[in-house]
């Protein structure tokens, strides 16, 4: 997957780019993601890319032609219009499931990052797929949005993970939340790892992860429970919860 990431601060999202696992993964060339300067497509010779808004208001807005061009230069690039996607506070929050679909349907994606008081509408209009929100609060600029975007889309990518299990056992893959994990040593601060998993019986702990992890979405994100795959056993599982969470209400 190629991911083109169009932005005025390619610096910044450079640096946590060549960071940790995406980084590795771009070095090693399982990934391809580029970060390419809006500013380098201007016609102005001050390279200037904002104008205050049509109407009044506070603040500059991004330009039609500079984010035109650099996103012309790219189609023309790679022999094909990429999908484009809108950083942006009005968009769809972005979730698990539609980091899947991006890496499923998209061989190249392009991520448009605003900056200022945003972009102006006519461009978004002719080159944009679809406005993705990285949550209801308003940023600085689309940057952070798109490597949230370009990290989680990543890592699903073939290589970039040491096994596919890294990322199909986590928090919101199946729809649940993942289950508590430990490690060395058995106890800290009297603080006991439980003994199920120091058993070494598998079968007992697969049935403890599934239903820490019902436990755990139940507690805290119940919503989720709504969407996710269940079986009988998961069903009678956060039934007995119920139950419990009953009793102790009608006790205290
Ligand atoms: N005036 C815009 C509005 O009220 O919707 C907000 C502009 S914001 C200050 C500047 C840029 O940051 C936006 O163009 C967008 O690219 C990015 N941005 C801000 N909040 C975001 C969010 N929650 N998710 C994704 N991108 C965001």
């Amino acid at each position: 997957m190629r991911i083109e990431i169009a932005t005025l601060f390619p610096e910044m999202c450079q640096r946590v780019l060549d960071e940790s696992i995406i980084g590795r993964a771009r070095r090693a060339g399982k990934l391809d993601i580029r970060c390419r300067n809006i500013r380098d497509y201007t016609l102005d010779k001050h390279r200037r890319v904002d104008d205050s808004p049509y109407g009044g208001g506070k603040g500059m807005l991004m330009q039609v032609e500079p984010i035109y061009r650099c996103w012309q230069a790219v189609c023309d690039e790679i022999g094909e219009k990429p999908h484009v996607i809108y950083l942006s506070p009005k968009g769809q929050v972005f979730t698990q499931r539609k980091a899947i679909q991006l890496k499923e349907e998209y061989e190249n994606l392009f991520l448009l990052c605003g900056h200022y008081e945003g972009v102006d509408q006519r461009v978004l209009d002719e080159i944009v797929d679809e406005e993705i929100s990285i949550g209801d609060y308003v940023l600085t600029g689309g940057e952070l949005g798109a490597l949230v975007i370009a990290d989680a889309v990543g890592r699903l990518c073939d290589g970039v993970l040491a096994e596919e299990v890294c990322f199909t056992e986590e928090s919101h893959y199946n729809g649940l939340l993942e289950y508590p994990q430990y490690t060395r040593p058995p106890v800290w601060h009297e603080k006991q790892v439980p003994e199920v998993l120091l058993s070494g019986h598998h079968a007992n702990i697969v049935k403890w992860q599934r239903e820490e992890s019902l436990r755990v979405t139940w507690e805290r994100r119940p919503d989720l429970l709504k969407q996710a795959e269940l079986d009988k056993k998961d069903r009678e599982f956060l039934k007995k919860l119920e139950e419990a969470a009953h009793a102790r209400e009608i006790e205290g």
